[in-house]
């Protein structure tokens, strides 16, 4: 193996990375040395000083310490750990929903304890909900941390502390085996052009670096960073182009009387924009070579119509079509909705998700790759490699910014050969600026619904402190009572999947306290899907009149009937979220719906500025306008952590200045480097992805 090639390590060759750790590493993309030190912290954590408990800001994660006064486990609805604890300055309180006994134990009268968390107002005051701490002996001196924590994306198979000492293991093998030393470039004086010195920083911040900096995605090392991961994205959508140039589309020039029956059958008529989609996609069905478009609306505007009309034409032309969502629930929903509209059509569709059972899975598998079924619904289970289509004509990628390259790349490989390529259809409620996908994703058309169909009243928006909690609870009991059906929206605890499941819960048993004689139901990302399924169904038929849910619930749920909605601790959510939940009412014509913030004052300057244009606006262009334009501070990960592209670090929109920097380079680096541009690809977008395990 020549020194150097940093793709040749495998990660096994790292300290403490055996088998099991190594299959861990696998489902998060790192498979080598490389890629484990391409795995870049999303945010930090500052635990480098302590913060004083009489002057500790709310909803900002910090460091304290103090001594505990008391540790209580309580009821109240179940079981509670509750630590009281004083530092001289203030009080504040831990909170645990889970805990062992032994945790309970250690956590002693006069010992003192460090936690890192964020506070927020509990029934007796400042409180942490599950902070990550450390107990000691008064006596203890146990200093703070030199450097800013880096938080990885990670699996709940593999700890932090765990992943980042794989990781500052992986920097010290580069190191130690001269990995990246040819790219060092020597004739400049800034340190950070060494693209090495640039990844140690990333990955080590020191304390005494000024966060903003780093949070604005300004430092000199994250510049080098983003730059490369910029071109590399270009260099692919142009190697995508290249390969797909020349090659031919699923031709598609029958059109059968379906179409019509279709369009008849349903209890309304398209919107113009509607039809004027419809045409231009169909107009790239026809034609000699495979679409890329875009299919892009705000919520409610009827994508899946549109959608749908593609999918049914394509079975009309004897093709198959993917319908790839991304979650179960919307898959479901997706399904029902298809089945519905097509079988009196004599068209076959199936779902495929990762909790379809075995047997299932085998009949479909074999159908699909029969020619039996015409439209496969399903979830990322669409890109395991034993589904096979038999003729696949058509994919469509529903909210497509789940979605990452890589998959991309994946399903035009599925149904394509080096001649032909299906049809690639996105729909998208997240307005993607033209510049930037036509860099990064190459050459994709645009096709926009700039219209909600007739008598959709817009939904009104207002906010209310949570102070007011009550009042609210009563007028929810009311409108119950009319028959109508309201989400109740919770965002409570951000990052773990297990404690929003948590505190979601928790919510629950306290409304279903406080309003009895309602029909209340319950959804959270950790339900089986049986469980998901039987409360969205009750939901849909009105047996449940008030579900309280977790923001799985954003993505596309469809439930026309429900007029009201409330979204509490709106303050924690970005503003094209909030659009986005508030998308899931208002469905129904002629009803007025209605979305109420119910926020925990106070507010800092930039959540008032965002409930405030939730207030104002329903349009979802000025509110992505308005969203980029809030997002500057503090909260940069907003784009890469919706997902809008599978990027580390770059954030096309923050680093538009880039943009064009990087488009001439990556035409440079294409034309003069070849093997240059294979590395960059290579390490920053890889090429080949397993999605057998997702
Ligand atoms: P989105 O664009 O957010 O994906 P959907 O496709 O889920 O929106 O459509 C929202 C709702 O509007 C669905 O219930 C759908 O059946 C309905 N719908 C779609 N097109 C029309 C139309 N032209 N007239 C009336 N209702 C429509
Ligand atoms: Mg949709």
């Amino acid at each position: 193996m020549p020194e150097g090639n940093t793709t040749a390590h495998h990660v096994k060759e790292l300290k403490g990375v055996g088998p099991k750790v190594s299959e861990s590493l696998s489902l998060l993309g790192i498979k080598t040395v490389q890629d484990a030190v391409f795995h870049l912290p999303y945010r930090y954590e500052d635990r480098t000083k302590l913060t004083a408990l009489g002057e500790a800001p709310y909803e900002i994660p910090l460091l304290i310490e103090g001594e505990i006064i008391k540790s209580t486990v309580v009821f109240r609805g179940r079981r509670m750990l509750f630590t009281e604890i004083y530092d001289g300055t203030g009080r504040l309180t831990m909170r645990m929903f889970n805990f062992a006994f032994a945790q309970h134990k250690a956590l002693k009268k006069g010992s003192r304890i460090r936690c890192y968390g964020t506070i927020r107002h509990g029934p007796s005051g400042k409180e942490m909900i599950h902070p990550q701490y450390q107990v000691f002996e008064r006596t203890d001196s146990v200093e703070v941390d030199k450097s800013l924590t880096p938080v990885y994306a990670s699996t709940s198979k593999l700890q932090q502390g765990r992943l980042r000492k794989i990781i500052s293991g992986a920097i010290s093998y580069c190191e130690a085996n001269n990995l990246f030393k040819e790219e060092r470039t020597k004739e400049s004086d800034d340190e950070f052009s060494d693209i090495f010195q640039a990844l140690k920083f990333i990955h080590n911040p020191p304390a005494d670096i000024d966060l903003n900096v780093l949070l604005s995605g300004n430092h000199p090392a994250q510049k080098k960073l983003i730059k490369e991961e910029l071109i590399a994205h270009m260099l692919c959508a142009g190697i995508l182009k290249n390969e797909l140039e020349g090659r031919e589309g699923p031709i598609m020039r029958t059109k059968s009387s379906k179409e019509g029956l279709f369009l008849k059958s349903l209890d309304f008529q398209l919107t113009n924009a509607q039809n004027r989609c419809w045409d231009e996609i169909c107009n790239d069905l026809t034609a000699q070579s495979p679409m890329r478009r875009l299919l892009q609306g705000d919520v409610g505007s009827g994508k899946t119509l549109v959608g749908a009309l593609a999918a049914l034409h394509t079975a009309d032309n004897d093709w198959q079509t993917a319908f790839m969502c991304p979650t179960e629930i919307l898959a479901e929903q997706h399904h029902q909705t298809l089945s519905e509209w097509f079988s009196p059509l004599d068209l076959k569709v199936a779902i495929l998700t990762g909790s379809t059972t075995a047997s299932k899975r085998k009949k479909i598998v074999s159908e699909l790759e029969e020619g039996v079924i015409d439209i496969l619904v399903g979830t990322h289970a669409l890109f395991q490699k034993d589904v096979i289509f038999n003729r696949l004509g058509l994919t469509i990628i529903d909210e497509q910014h789940r979605f990452g390259v890589h998959q991309r790349f994946s399903m035009l490989e599925k149904g394509g050969s080096k001649k032909r390529s299906p049809h690639q259809l996105i729909m998208t409620a997240t307005p993607i600026p033209r510049t930037l996908a036509m860099t990064v994703y190459g050459s994709l058309e645009t096709s926009i619904i700039d219209e909600l169909p007739p008598g959709r009243k817009p939904v009104t928006t207002s906010s209310r402190p949570s102070s007011m909690r009550d009042k609210v609870m009563k007028r929810i009991e009311e409108v119950c009572l009319e028959g109508q059906r309201v989400y109740w929206v919770c965002t409570l605890i951000e990052e773990s999947e297990e404690l929003e499941a948590q505190s979601a819960e928790e919510l629950f048993l306290d409304i279903k306290k406080s309003v009895p004689n309602i029909k209340t139901g319950l959804v959270h990302g950790r339900l089986k899907k049986k469980e998901k399924d039987k409360v969205i169904n009750e939901f849909r038929e009105g047996e449940i009149q008030l579900l309280v849910c977790t923001t799985v619930i954003e993505v596309g749920v469809d439930v026309p009937e429900a007029t009201l909605m409330i979204i509490e601790n709106p303050e924690r959510l970005g503003l094209s979220q909030l659009h986005q939940l508030r998308g899931r009412v208002g469905r129904k014509a002629d009803s007025d719906s209605h979305c109420l913030l119910l926020y925990k004052d106070p507010l800092t300057a930039i959540a008032q500025e965002r409930i405030k244009t939730m207030e104002e606006t329903n349009d979802g262009f000025v509110i992505a306008e308005k969203d980029l334009e809030l997002r500057g501070s503090g909260d940069i990960y907003g784009v890469r952590q919706s997902g809008l592209m599978d990027l580390k670090i770059a954030d096309p929109i923050r680093d538009s200045d880039l943009l064009e920097f990087a488009q001439e380079e990556a035409i440079r680096i294409a034309k003069t480097d070849e093997p240059f541009a294979k590395i960059l690809v290579d390490r920053w977008v890889g090429t080949k992805v397993d999605y057998s395990e997702s």
